[in-house]
């Protein structure tokens, strides 16, 4: 097997780290969204990197996508920044690529790619989180149109963006099934709460989104009528991926950053390098880094074969996340008492980092999926 990028993969993936430690680093902007930012991330070209060039994309693979979005973590040490982006692209934009039709796609794709637009997805409500089919957001039939009524909750991105991608009950009995929405901001009865204040990624803003007698036309159905919980699923599975590739990018900042750390800090009258605990903890560091690399080209590589990833994007949510908040967590450890305070970088990553055991689903429910897997296959 060939791990070695392509020249044009090494040339994309240094031209994204020059553009971002450029472009995306202003420090007044790692607490909240910057519509600057986003500004020169969508004249870079980054949003539309798998979509059609009919559409304004680049037709990049999903590999290429991946190198891309590892760099962009690295270099940009804005998370939430760029857990919009992802929000944007892969949970949103990229369903309606998918699994929209040709209608939906013309209507929605060119002012997604070009950044006009910014998307979210709105799965989860209070009562219903892990168990997402429990929901109780529900589309009635009416005429040629649907109308929606329900309140989601969590939305990253909900304040900014102008499409969503909801997902609301349209059959009860005698199974319950769902179905997949594009609805416009400024649809009549979308009302967007206030923002929710979260302990990290606050440059991704969050807020519930109230459906209030939204009347969406049929031909916004994403695939087709009750076939919400097939499209929830693939979009799970872009999700685990793409959503913490970053992360791996991350992880090899916060590694590079403790290297030149404990060279610099010195006790006992040495570099706190000569301390095996302290230098353990960076062996850990890259030992995470180098296996979940392996799982970001494995995952590419099926996505380009066009084949399911879903037991292997579990897995990688499980093990990055995990390994992530560990990073972090001796990272704070390294800088000791420094890396506590808000002068230092440290504090925020470990802030921005804890949330990933908990979205794209929490790390439990990635163990039962892993488990019902492993069940069918050697049970
Ligand atoms: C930063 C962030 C961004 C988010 N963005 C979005 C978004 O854009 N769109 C969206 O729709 N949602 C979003 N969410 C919501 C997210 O998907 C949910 O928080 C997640 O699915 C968990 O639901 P919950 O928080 O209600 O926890 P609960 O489901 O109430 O779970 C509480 C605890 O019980 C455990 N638990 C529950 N059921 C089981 C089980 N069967 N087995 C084992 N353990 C279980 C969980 O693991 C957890 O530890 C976001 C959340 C966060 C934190």
């Amino acid at each position: 097997m060939d791990f070695t990028l392509t020249k044009e993969q090494k040339e994309y993936r240094q031209g994204i780290i020059d553009f971002a430690r450029m472009t995306l680093n202003k420090n007044e902007s790692l607490e909240k969204f910057s519509l600057e930012m986003w500004e020169e991330l969508s004249n870079f070209g980054f949003l539309g990197i798998t979509v059609s060039e009919k559409y304004g994309g680049l037709e990049e693979s999903y590999l290429t996508a991946g190198i891309a979005l590892e760099a962009l973590g690295y270099a940009c040490k804005n998370n939430g920044f760029v857990f919009a982006v992802n929000n944007h692209i892969w949970v949103s934009q990229n369903i309606i690529y998918l699994y929209g039709s040709e209608q939906l796609r013309d209507k929605y794709l060119s002012s997604m790619v070009s950044g006009r637009k910014i998307g979210a997805i709105a799965i989860t409500e209070a009562e219903s989180g892990s168990d997402a089919l429990s929901m109780v957001t529900r589309a009635e039939k009416d005429g040629e149109d649907y109308i929606v009524n329900g309140t989601k909750m969590f939305i990253s991105n909900g304040p900014i963006a102008d499409i969503f991608v909801v997902f609301a009950v349209t059959q009860w009995e005698p199974v319950k099934k769902m179905t997949a929405f594009v609805i416009e901001k400024d649809f009549e009865g979308v009302k967007v709460g206030e923002d929710i204040k979260k302990m990290g990624l606050n440059a991704c803003p969050t807020s519930e989104i109230l459906f209030e007698n939204v009347r969406v036309p049929e031909a916004n159905i994403i695939g087709t009528c009750h076939s919400g919980s097939k499209i929830l699923t693939q979009a799970i599975e872009w999700e685990r991926y793409y959503e913490f590739v970053p992360h791996v990018g991350a992880m090899q900042r916060i590694m590079e950053l403790c290297l030149e750390q404990v060279k610099k800090r010195k006790q006992f009258g040495k570099s706190i390098k000569e301390f095996q605990a302290v230098s353990h903890k960076i062996a850990q560091m890259e030992t995470s880094i180098e296996l979940v690399k392996l799982m970001l080209y494995k995952i590419g590589w099926l996505k380009d074969q066009n084949r399911s990833a879903y037991l292997e994007t579990s897995i990688f949510k499980l093990f990055v996340s995990e390994a992530y908040i560990q990073t972090c967590r001796d990272a704070l450890q390294i800088f000791g008492a420094y890396g506590y305070t808000q002068e230092y970088d440290i504090e925020r990553e470990f802030r921005d980092a804890i949330a990933c055991s908990i979205y794209s689903g929490t790390n439990e429910m990635q163990k039962n999926t892993i488990f019902e897997m492993v069940d069918i296959r050697y049970g």
